[in-house]
């Protein structure tokens, strides 16, 4: 077997893939191509040119579109390509239906690729278009915010619930540090919050291995914990836009994201800090307030968690008190919470609990069972964990916010979304631990703190 997960990226991009420890043969779903460095948006042409000799769609937003669009499109003409383009107009674009429809009525089928112009949201909404119309894609990124660009998942809003929908990954990416250096700060301290996220993604992927039977990959592990490092080595200059800084991040990003990629399940790249983040972004959504960047929410609920694991690693647990907690279980009050935190989102959670019985006494007798059997090696892992302190003078040194009340939260909206994010969906993560030891009550008090 082939430790792959010190390999270049040029390398691990290699079409024929990994054959796995995990079993499993892992390959980078179609991206074949990544372009870091300066003025790299100039070798666009040529990486279009070989995928394809039709004609290209340029999509953009009104903000990427002054960022990088313009210059895409100079490109473009200089090389003699002729395109096709949409700019998706207004100060906020969700990928949801209607910006993806407004895409789609805007086509007049003539491409043969797509080029996302943009980060996130861009990148996602093409994602799945590119999919749809059966076209190539190339991103060319426009903020180094987050680690989806090389991943196969794109985070949609469909029905105002926030949904991962497994697709593709682009076939090239493009990340020119000249374009990146400049993007608002905000976007580059969210970068990095979506990577000290792996501080508490890893090891919970690792729990729910262990915990819960989920598929879990060393090696993917390893890869993922290496991109995380290079970001934290690029956090002292990111304040001043360095280039170098600015090209590690991003690379840290995409290669992340290409993680995600082999193994089809988001597990390495986001646990429960993930989902108090989404359970916040439907909670915005319900109430047409406009969202906040992932990266920064995730990023302060990473120290969320570390202070909740911190206070775990004091504790013993104690099986007689976690089965009172479990006996004690309110069913319609937890309903009545759920409704009121998921909005529309409640009913596939409630539908979720009904396949999973997580508050079922019986199972959580016999996952208690587990958890005290293999309670010695959790410790350990926990105790791997840097402290909250630690991890938000990491990300603290690019100035982000680290707080939930710096990014408008309420204690209440925290505590509600952390005792609830379990619920999201059927995987074990660090909070759904918490409540099966009885402690998820106390530890609302903890995360305060
Ligand atoms: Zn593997
Ligand atoms: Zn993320």
């Amino acid at each position: 077997m082939e430790h792959y997960s010190a390999y270049t990226m040029d390398k691990l991009l290699r079409p024929e893939g990994f054959e796995c420890s995990c079993g499993k043969h892992h390959v980078a779903s179609r991206l074949r191509k990544v372009i870091i460095g300066e003025k790299a948006v100039l070798q666009l042409p040529a990486a279009l040119r070989e995928l394809t000799d039709g004609m290209p769609l340029i999509v953009s937003d009104e903000n990427t579109e002054k960022a990088a669009g313009v210059l895409v499109k100079q490109t473009l003409q200089n090389a003699g390509i002729a395109y096709e383009d949409y700019i998706l107009r207004g100060e906020i674009v969700e990928p949801d239906e209607l910006r993806l429809g407004q895409l789609m009525m805007a086509y007049s089928g003539k491409c043969s690729c797509i080029i996302a112009v943009g980060s996130g949201v861009i990148s996602d909404i093409c994602k799945v278009f590119a999919r749809m119309a059966g076209i190539r894609q190339i991103t060319v990124g426009t903020a180094p915010s987050m680690d989806g660009y090389a991943s196969t998942c794109a985070s949609m809003l469909i029905g105002g619930l926030k949904t991962s929908l497994y697709v593709q990954t682009p076939d090239v990416i493009i990340a020119d540090t000249d374009i990146l250096k400049n993007a608002p700060m905000r976007m580059i301290q969210a970068g990095l919050g979506d990577m000290i996220t792996k501080f508490i993604s890893l090891p919970e992927w690792k729990m729910a291995n262990m915990l819960h039977d989920e598929y879990w990959c060393e090696e993917t592990s390893q890869l993922v914990a290496r991109s995380a490092e290079m970001c934290f080595e690029a956090a002292p200059k990111l304040k001043d836009r360095d280039p170098e800084a600015i090209r590690l991040l991003i690379e840290g990003l995409i290669l992340s994201g290409i993680g995600v990629s082999f193994v089809g399940v988001s597990g390495p790249a986001s646990g429960g800090e993930h989902y108090v983040s989404h359970i916040w972004d439907m909670q915005n959504m319900e109430h047409h307030r406009k969202l906040e960047l992932h990266g920064i929410q995730t990023g302060v609920n990473t120290l969320v968690m570390l202070k909740m694991y911190a206070h775990m690693k004091q504790l013993t647990p104690d099986a007689e008190k976690a089965k009172a907690f479990a006996a004690d279980f309110d069913r319609k009050k937890w309903e009545k919470d759920l409704r009121r935190l998921f909005g529309a989102g409640a009913q596939k959670a409630l539908e979720n609990e009904e396949k999973a019985g997580k508050h079922d006494p019986a199972k959580h007798a016999k996952q208690l069972e587990r958890i005290m059997g293999c309670w010695d090696e959790l410790l350990g892992m926990i105790q791997n964990m840097p402290s909250a302190e630690e991890a938000a003078a990491l990300w603290g040194q690019t100035g982000a916010p680290t707080t939930h009340t710096a990014i408008g939260f309420t204690d209440e909206q925290l505590t509600d979304a952390f005792a609830m994010s379990p619920e999201i969906r059927d995987r074990y993560v660090g909070t759904r631990l918490c409540w099966d030891l009885g402690w998820i009550e106390e530890a609302k008090g903890w995360i305060l703190e």
